[in-house]
């Protein structure tokens, strides 16, 4: 039997996952190895059903770099998948520039472009690229793809692409790029399967997950999105800041006297929930705690989701449905009421008893004008699915 193998490198992480090959792929196994390059390098895998198949530390060896990951990965999979016969593997990539507004075949060339969007993605890119390395030395000879996380919202239009810049700097590529294209690939797909007319609607997903974005979409189509440059703008995260006046990173530089990297640290890793909770980056931490600066975070975290509600209706002329994914928007009753209580003027009203009822997939009340849903994501699909097609 013929399988994707799907790839998703970070800077100390290789998640993996693979899909039976076919007209629509189908998850089998998805495993997570984290701390690489640490001694405290561990591995985990799961079965499509979520049952623990591997659980266990990685020696030095295997944990000590992305091919060495790679490489034990390889080992549980031939010990979990049988006749393990890989026939293309998918890439998560984040960064596809101006250019990739659709999965890419990875050649020497397309490597090379990858290459060269580094500066955008300082942090992310070069992860990426060593996992596709790793994979090409482990896996020559086999089509590799990427899948970016800007491409789907490489079609919005120049109000919603530019900054108040310079044109020279949009020309250079400084644009609001927006992330999390897979996820949001997989919602309008899986919109328009379950309601055709909702599928050609206007409708804002709320991707609220560690990392946290909002898309407006039309008829499928990505118009706005609230990440820009980065995937810091927008909505506060776990641990990123989200929306900044730019005026405080001269603050921070000219008064405080911050390096860029001191502030790279701030910005990315100490702010958002964390940040602003001083206690965790997760929500259900946060969710459980009386102290007051946790109910502050999540007052934040809600009403920024609600401002960014109105602003990507005005980008596409109303709203249709809104849809919750990603681990916070799938999982917490709490956040989505407080997200939609006081929107009833824009034509949300949420059936309490249908947010709090598991796996309901409508949740807002019979009578109101815009549908409010909870869709699960699923990223590593939509990267199967790019991989089985280029294959
Ligand atoms: P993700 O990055 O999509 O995996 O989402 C991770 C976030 O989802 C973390 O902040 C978790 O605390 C949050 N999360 C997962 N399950 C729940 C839950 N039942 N209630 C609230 N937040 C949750």
């Amino acid at each position: 039997m013929a399988h994707i193998l799907t790839l998703n490198a970070g800077s100390s992480s290789l998640k993996f996952g693979v899909f039976e090959a076919g007209d629509e792929p189908a998850e089998l196994v998805a495993g997570l190895i984290e701390n690489i390059g640490s001694p405290d390098a561990h591995m985990r895998l799961k079965s499509e059903a979520g049952a623990v198949l591997e659980d266990r530390d990685l020696s030095s060896v295997e944990g000590a770099d992305h091919g060495g990951a790679l490489k034990a990965a390889l080992a549980v999979l031939k010990a979990h998948v049988s006749g393990l016969d890989v026939v293309s593997i998918g890439h998560r990539v984040v960064h596809g520039g101006m250019e990739f507004s659709e999965p890419a075949k990875l050649t020497a060339d397309t490597i090379a472009q990858l290459e060269e969007l580094v500066p955008l993605a300082p942090l992310h890119q070069p992860a990426n690229l060593t996992g596709i390395h790793a994979a090409i030395a482990a896996f020559p000879g086999v089509t590799q793809v990427a899948c970016f996380d800007t491409a789907f919202h490489r079609k919005h239009p120049f109000v919603q692409d530019t900054f108040g810049l310079p044109k020279e700097y949009y020309d250079k590529g400084v644009r609001r790029y927006g992330f999390h294209g897979m996820s949001y690939d997989y919602i309008a797909g899986a919109l328009a399967d379950m309601s055709p007319e909702l599928g050609m609607g206007r409708v804002i997903v709320a991707h609220l997950g560690n990392g946290a974005s909002m898309c407006g979409m039309k008829g499928g189509v990505s118009v706005s999105s609230t990440m820009g440059f980065s995937a810091l703008d927008g909505l506060p995260m776990g641990t990123r800041t989200g929306q900044l006046d730019p005026g405080v990173m001269l603050y921070f530089m000219q008064q405080e006297g911050l390096s860029a990297d001191e502030i790279s640290d701030l910005i990315y890793k100490k702010s958002g929930l964390k940040g602003m909770s001083g206690i965790s980056n997760d929500m259900r931490t946060l969710e459980a705690s009386d102290d007051p600066a946790a109910s502050e975070a999540i007052d934040y975290f809600c009403s920024r989701i609600q401002r960014e509600i109105g602003g990507l209706a005005a980008a596409i002329g109303g709203v249709d449905a809104l849809v919750f994914t990603g681990g916070i928007g799938e999982n917490s009753v709490t956040i989505r009421e407080k997200v939609c209580t006081g929107m009833e003027w824009i034509g949300i009203t949420l059936s309490n008893d249908l947010n709090a009822t598991r796996g309901e997939t409508v949740i807002s009340a019979a009578d109101s004008p815009v549908q409010v849903m909870v869709i699960p994501t699923n990223e590593e699909l939509v990267i199967a699915r790019a991989a089985a097609k280029l294959a």
